[in-house]
């Protein structure tokens, strides 16, 4: 190995994950933040997790009962005419 030319090694760099979790690894940087790991991303753990930044999940169930309602006033109101015909 040819001297003065590689980078401070750590055998025991410490990995910290968002979820709380962390381990150690071999690594030139001495702690490692990572926002997903083994114990916590979804392939692992089996759960279903949505990623959801936009809100898209809640805007979509939104229109959902709003076109609901819109499909239960019209059919309210379709019936009312027909009743007073
Ligand atoms: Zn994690």
């Amino acid at each position: 190995m040819k001297s003065a030319i590689h980078p401070q090694y750590y055998p025991k760099a410490k990995v910290v994950c968002a979820c709380g979790h962390s381990f150690t690894i071999g690594s030139t940087v001495e702690e490692v933040h990572v926002e997903i790991c083994s114990a916590c991303h979804p392939f692992f753990t089996g759960k279903q997790k949505v990623l959801d930044a936009a809100g898209r999940v809640e805007r979509f169930k939104k229109r959902t009962v709003l076109t609901q309602e819109k499909v239960i006033a019209k059919a309210g109101r379709a019936k009312s005419k027909k009743d007073s015909a």
